[in-house]
């Protein structure tokens, strides 16, 4: 068997270096045919020289002038920018590509994969959120798998396998409920982003740690879900649950439930994703019952965590509504990130963008990007304010 050729957009990231370990396991099974990088260079040239990839592409202008002059001696092509992502994506030797990138910045790579006909393995959640409708109309279109990586999406995506012919009743989203559950409005009011990127069971990046604090994680993944499983929104059901084991459950029209199990571990999805319809022997680590021995679930708490019941708002106004919510969580994230603006002002900014920034019913690519563009300049100006 012929080895498969990955390109890791953000390969420097938490879900990237997971995504090389997974291939550093099963050096005859894949190949990191392109990596790349927003601004961590040097993860990045470390990276180039173990697994020699034919393209590197750095999308911030003074760290791609390092990664070229460290890599002049190596056969590796080093490119810039978006431009750079949008050429390394079509190279004929990929059969997947694995969007770790975060932000919105992950949706022209998509677009143009898809394209190009290759796989997708997505952990870019931020795609399907800004673009879910056309991005799936995409992957139709030309043919190709959807993978996703994210671990909730991944659970559903396994319990689906050999139900092609069952129509689904609903799912249920599992959440951790992150560092503040069972907290109340004014118990949020001065916690810090110390405290807020401390979480309960996944290490992961500073953004998303950040939403799973605040529910907009869920939120996201819940506009998520509904795009790639075609859900009416009514079919989307979040579930708390505290030990992160069940990943998310399905339920069919008899009443049968299915969930997806394991210890909280990127790895697993990330490999499902990569071998998908097969299963590959691993030594990753296992559950054990005894560690676990209570699982509970609970209810979420929308009246807290707002930006969860935006999120539902969002898919139900329908149109560019979830690219705004998107753009002005990703700058309200950033400001709180800079002790810009509190907690609990994350909501109420996104809240008030929401507002300000037309409404498009049937947006184009075009309409999404220019959407994007907008409601972040709102969002800042909301800031100042
Ligand atoms: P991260 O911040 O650790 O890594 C992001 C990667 O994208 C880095 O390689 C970075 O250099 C690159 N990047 C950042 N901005 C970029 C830009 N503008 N253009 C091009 N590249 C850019 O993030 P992460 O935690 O690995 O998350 C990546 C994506 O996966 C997010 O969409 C996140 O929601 C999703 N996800 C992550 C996890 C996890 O465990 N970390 C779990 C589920 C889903
Ligand atoms: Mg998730």
């Amino acid at each position: 068997m012929s080895k498969k050729g990955i390109a890791i957009l953000g390969a420097t990231g938490s879900v990237g270096t997971q995504a090389l370990d997974v291939i550093r396991a099963f050096p005859d099974k894949f190949e990191a045919v392109v990596l790349t990088c927003g601004s961590n260079a040097e993860l990045l040239i470390k990276q180039a020289l173990e697994f020699k990839p034919k393209s590197v592409v750095v999308t911030d202008p003074i760290q791609y002038k390092k990664v070229k002059e460290a890599l002049a001696f190596q056969d590796t092509t080093v490119l810039f920018g978006e431009e750079g992502l949008i050429e390394v994506v079509q190279y004929a030797e990929i059969g997947i590509v694995l969007n770790a990138i975060v932000g919105s910045a992950g949706l022209k790579p998509t677009v143009i994969a898809i394209q190009s006909r290759k796989d997708i393995a997505l952990a870019n959640k931020e795609t399907l959120v800004v673009a879910g409708e056309l991005i799936m109309a995409l992957v139709k279109e030309y043919g190709v798998n959807m993978l996703p990586v994210d671990s909730e999406h991944s659970a559903i995506f396994q319990c689906l396998v050999g139900e092609e012919q069952n129509p689904i009743e609903k799912i249920y989203v599992t959440a951790s409920g992150g560092p503040f559950r069972g907290r109340k409005r004014d118990e949020l009011l001065q916690v810090t982003k110390a405290q807020a990127l401390k979480h309960p069971n996944w290490s992961m990046g500073a953004k998303i740690t950040i939403d799973s604090a605040s529910l907009m994680n869920k939120g996201l993944e819940v506009i998520e879900a509904k795009w790639l499983f075609d859900l009416a929104i009514d079919q989307v059901d979040v579930i708390v649950h505290p030990q992160s084991i069940v990943h998310s459950l399905v339920q069919f029209k008899d009443g049968s439930m299915k969930a997806q199990m394991g210890v909280p571990d990127m790895k697993l999805p990330i490999q499902y994703a990569l071998t998908y319809p097969a299963r590959f022997e691993n030594n990753f680590e296992r559950f054990n019952f005894m560690d676990y021995p209570t699982l509970h679930f609970e209810k979420a708490d929308l009246e807290t965590f707002r930006n969860l019941a935006l999120a539902y708002e969002t898919l139900r106004a329908g149109g560019n509504k979830s690219c705004i919510l998107n753009a002005a969580n990703e700058v309200v994230v950033a400001a709180f990130l800079a002790d810009k603006i509190g907690f609990l002002e994350m909501s109420d900014v996104i809240e008030n963008t929401l507002e300000k920034v037309e409404f498009i019913a049937n947006p184009t690519l075009e309409d999404y990007l220019e959407t994007d563009r907008l409601a972040r300049l709102i969002t800042k100006e909301i800031i100042k304010d």
